[in-house]
Order: C-alpha cells, then sequence, then structure tokens
C-alpha cells in the first residue's frame, strides 16, 4: 500500500493550507489553495511539484492562490461542480458520489452544502483521511451562509457516517473559540472538558489543533452532538428533531 504523505501549514491570518503527496507517482495536491506564496513555500520546504489543487469552496481564503500556482505549475484544479462558476481555473468539476482518482489513491467526494451552496468534502479511505474545508471544524462547523440548518445538518451527518479513525483535516484554526463555546452548552462533559484544556495548552506552544478524529469531535464537538440529553437541556429543545437541535445550537455560537 502506497503511502500518502500529508504537510499542514499555517497562512492568512487563521487558515490552514495542506500538501498531499503520492510518492510513488510523484504527484502533490494543494487542498484549497488560500495564497499562492505559502504554498510555494510549503511545496518548496517539502521538495514536492504542484499537480493538482482539490478545492472544497469557492470561498477566497480558499480559491485566492488558484491561478498564480495554475499558471506557474500547470496543475489542475477540481472543485466543486455546484459552485463552479466561482471557482478560478476550474478544470475538473466534482459531486456527490464521484470518485477522484489521486495517484494510487482515490477520494470519494460528498456533497456538503451549508457554508457555501457548493461546498464539497473529500475522502480518502484508503488513508483514512477526510478534507472538510469549512464544514467541519475541530469542535466546531462553518458557519451557514447558503443554506440552512437542516442542510447543514444533513451535510455534517454525511462526515459523521465516517469510520470513527478518520482524521479530519479542515480550513482554520478556530478551535480554543469552539472549545469555550461548546463548554457552555454541554459543561458536563468530560471528555469535552479534557479536550479544551489539551486544545489550550497546544495553542499556547504555537502547535495545531488540526487535524482532527471523528472519534474525538464524535464525543466533544457540539455540533455532532444533538442527541446529547445535556445539550437538549440546556437549550430547552429536549427530544426535538436533531437538524433543529443542531440550528438552535449554531445560531447561539453565531450570537456568542
Ligand atoms: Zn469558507
Ligand atoms: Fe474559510
Amino acid at each position: 500500500m502506497a503511502t500518502l504523505d500529508i504537510y499542514q501549514f499555517p497562512c492568512l491570518s487563521d487558515n490552514y493550507g495542506v500538501l498531499i503527496h503520492d510518492g510513488e507517482n510523484n504527484l502533490t495536491a494543494s487542498i484549497d489553495a488560500p495564497e499562492a506564496g505559502a504554498v510555494r513555500q510549503a511545496l518548496a520546504d517539502k521538495g514536492w511539484t504542484l499537480t493538482h489543487i482539490l478545492t472544497t469552496h469557492y470561498h477566497a481564503d480558499h480559491t485566492g492562490g488558484n491561478l498564480e500556482l495554475k499558471g506557474e505549475t500547470g496543475c489542475t484544479i477540481a472543485g466543486p461542480r455546484n459552485e463552479a462558476d466561482k471557482v478560478p481555473g476550474i478544470d475538473v468539476k466534482l459531486g456527490e458520489g464521484d470518485s477522484y482518482e489521486f495517484g494510487a489513491f482515490t477520494a470519494k467526494v460528498f456533497d456538503t452544502p451549508g457554508h457555501t451552496a457548493g461546498h464539497i468534502t473529500y475522502w480518502f479511505p484508503d488513508a483514512k483521511v477526510a478534507f472538510a474545508g469549512d464544514t467541519l471544524f475541530t469542535m466546531g462547523c462553518g458557519r451557514v451562509f447558503e443554506g440552512d440548518a437542516k442542510t447543514m445538518w444533513n451535510s455534517l451527518s454525511k462526515i459523521r457516517a465516517l469510520p470513527p479513525e478518520t482524521v479530519i483535516y479542515s480550513g482554520h484554526e478556530y478551535t480554543v473559540a469552539n472549545a469555550d463555546f461548546a463548554l457552555t452548552v454541554e459543561p458536563g462533559n468530560a471528555a469535552l472538558q479534557a479536550r479544551a484544556k489539551e486544545v489550550r495548552e497546544l495553542r499556547a506552544q504555537g502547535k495545531p489543533t488540526v487535524p482532527t478524529t471523528l472519534a474525538r469531535e464524535l464525543e466533544t464537538n457540539p455540533f455532532l452532538r444533538p442527541g446529547s440529553p445535556e445539550i437538549q437541556a440546556n437549550i430547552g429543545m429536549e427530544g426535538r428533531e436533531h437538524w433543529e437541535i443542531f440550528g438552535e445550537v449554531r445560531r447561539r455560537k453565531d450570537n456568542a
């Protein structure tokens, strides 16, 4: 089995860039391209040559480097079919149920709308890794800009159904703020208390809290836990539909 090498680096104010590399086939993809300079530097640091950009959604902090990097390298840009007109330089349009071959690896693509209407998530089952863009964050989730609570909950439910050992990369370092908020809706969650302490320590040392694993998120992320009796009681929504509870938790975070 080939190895998928993964290199994450901070860029812009709070974004993460990620390179994935199939050494056997000498392919390197940038998961999103927040800015050309940081991606270029990361490629130089690793000695890798860019062949692909895999776009999760059209926002400028995820596509700002697309055209410059494509101009320099001739890389292929894959991205969401449902917002393809907003993704600079897109060559390959992907959506729900598609498989995308990246050397020895295959990405399974899910539509995960809500943050944007066309947002997609890439899951590499053999490498046990998913790239969730701005849909799921460590202990948080993306703001619902284009869609409603039901749409976003349905998207999160697709990620929630992946194997628990799946390693989840996301676009931003928002984790300390996410942890502070999570404790307001589920203060009695011991796993959450421990994780909040851990992420504060990591950040104090300048270390990333991304990636995470789905298993840890299922235990600590309030946006994946609408079934929690404590959350339901704290927001006064015992027994309501999970998408409604998700929506209320998201509304409270927006107003926090
Ligand atoms: Zn975004
Ligand atoms: Fe973003």
